[in-house]
């Protein structure tokens, strides 16, 4: 039984997709108008894990997740509709266009990705490529009277729709009183929201019924999960700041168009802090994952560090973390290794991390003198189930992995069944536990097998299959398992 944390009603519920095994996820994507950071990659993390972990339950999942490569206003997270678009300040500072901006950094972000080994989403929907799904949302919307204009901003009424805060709980009136940012003129209420921007000389601007502009940043994410995943979501992520106003404004312009729930989970990730820290340029200690790996680091360090920590608490970086996290994994990995080619003389030096908290089972592994039974098998397969189903308990679900070490290094026997517990504990994990000779393949035919994989996902056949043939004139084959494809040297 999974449960998930929901926003939107504070606690805790069990999992119960809209349609009985399928679970539609939308999570809120980058602006790619800057390299993402680690806390910006903590939250993907979570997107990942909480993808990975319905797999793991045996659901189908369509991962949605956007590119917003215009409208993303650099007051729009205070839910002020002033300030300039984030893409043409970063077209300005780098003296290209807002289109090269976003082509540069959304292959950053999509190797950052790639790094972290957080699986690519099915659909990743850039908000340039759907302005004709916008305006028809917003159309929908006024025609329904939800829509006014104030000054060059088409914005949403939010005294139309009761509910407004709902997500967020905000009283409204306070809110007012504490606005930190002037509202635009002729706006009735500071939190009415802009749909679309009026600006004729907006260097991306669209022809649309209320003249030439550009859409507002909160109505991309609406219409593009309708459009990818229909009008009724499961699952809905972002990070804790996303909450208040984009959320909560999603839900309204959704919800008031349709006239159903938008989603039915809300799940939001803890704020990432350095060394305690808010993270921000001016205290220099705003990290992305290449400052990490400069000073040593491999990327799934970082990846191990987030499982260490609960997605809803405020992860803390610090340097000694990461450290730890790198040696815990190095050992987890020499462990894996070791089972898988018999070397048993290597288990002996093996020992939990620091920090690491081990549970009681290994009393177990004394008691046994047989062979590995199911029983074992299905222990600790429970616990960590158990540990991931409450609300994603990485560090629960780490703990019964150490636990696990721990037992098959002074019990040879229930090594085989170690093996093959972890080899599925790391669907979820993603620590790459047990590919063994993956790091001798050279990066291209690696790449080529990550490539041909998407193809696959989203129906490609025949692409997918020039690109197995590349492979092959490259001197590898690559072979489709249950536990996703495996190259090796033709
Ligand atoms: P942006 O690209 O600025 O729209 O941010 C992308 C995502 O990163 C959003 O979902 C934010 O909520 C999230 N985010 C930004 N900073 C942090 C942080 N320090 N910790 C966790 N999530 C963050
Ligand atoms: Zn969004």
């Amino acid at each position: 039984m999974l449960k998930l944390y929901n926003t939107l009603t504070r606690q805790k519920e069990i999992f119960e997709p809209l349609k009985s095994d399928y679970v539609r996820q939308y999570d809120c994507g980058p602006t790619v108008y800057w390299y993402a950071h680690i806390g910006n990659l903590w939250r993907y993390m979570m997107s990942d894990l909480i993808r990975r972990v319905l797999e793991f339950n045996g659901y189908q999942v369509k991962q949605v997740m956007n590119i917003t490569d215009v409208g993303h206003l650099t007051d729009e997270d205070l839910a002020a509709d002033t300030g300039e678009d984030k893409m043409e300040v970063a077209a300005r500072r780098e003296k290209k266009t807002p289109q090269e901006i976003a082509e540069f950094y959304t292959q950053a972000f999509l190797k950052d990705l790639d790094g972290l080994n957080i699986q690519r989403p099915h659909v990743m929907p850039k908000a340039t490529d759907h302005i004709p799904e916008m305006i028809a949302l917003i159309q929908r919307l006024e025609e329904k009277g939800y829509v006014y204009r104030a000054g060059n901003y088409v914005v949403f009424d939010i005294s139309k729709f009761p509910d407004y805060s709902k997500l967020s709980g905000k009283n409204l009136d306070e809110l007012r009183v504490g606005a930190r940012l002037e509202p635009v003129e002729g706006k009735k209420n500071p939190f009415d929201f802009a749909l679309w921007i009026v600006d004729p000389q907006h260097l991306m601007r669209w022809d649309s019924p209320w003249g030439v502009g550009y859409p507002g940043w909160h109505i991309e994410c609406s219409a593009m999960s309708m459009k990818y995943l229909g009008e009724q979501l499961d699952i809905h992520t972002g990070g804790e700041d996303n909450i208040f106003p984009h959320h909560e404004n999603e839900i309204a312009q959704s919800e008031a168009a349709t006239g159903k729930q938008f989603v039915k989970y809300w799940l939001h990730a803890g704020f990432l802090q350095v060394e305690g820290k808010k993270m921000s340029k001016s205290l220099e200690n705003l990290y992305r994952l290449d400052d990490l790996m400069g000073r040593g680091f491999v990327p799934s360090a970082f990846r191990y560090l987030c499982l260490t920590a609960h997605y809803r608490t405020p992860l803390n970086f610090t340097w000694d973390g990461l450290e730890a996290a790198q040696n815990a994994l190095k050992k987890l990995r020499e462990f894996a290794r070791s089972i898988s080619e018999n070397g048993s003389e290597q288990l002996g030096k093996l020992s939990e991390p620091d920090g690491q908290k081990v549970g009681k089972s290994d009393t177990l592994a004394h008691r046994r003198t047989d062979a590995p039974s199911r029983s074992e098998f299905s222990e600790y397969h429970q616990r960590f189930r158990e540990a991931i189903n409450d609300d994603l308990n990485t560090p629960q679900a780490l703990a019964v992995v150490w636990d696990l070490v721990k037992s098959a290094r002074a019990d040879t026997s229930l090594r085989p069944v170690a093996y093959k517990l972890l080899r599925g504990f790391d669907k979820v994990l993603g620590l790459k536990l047990t590919e063994v000779c993956a790091e001798a393949i050279p990066q291209v035919p690696k790449q080529l097998v990550e490539e041909r994989e998407r193809h696959r996902r989203e129906g490609h056949f025949d692409e997918a299959d020039q690109i197995r043939q590349k492979i092959l004139d490259l001197g590898y084959t690559v072979e489709d398992t249950s536990e996703g494809p495996k190259i090796k040297k033709a």
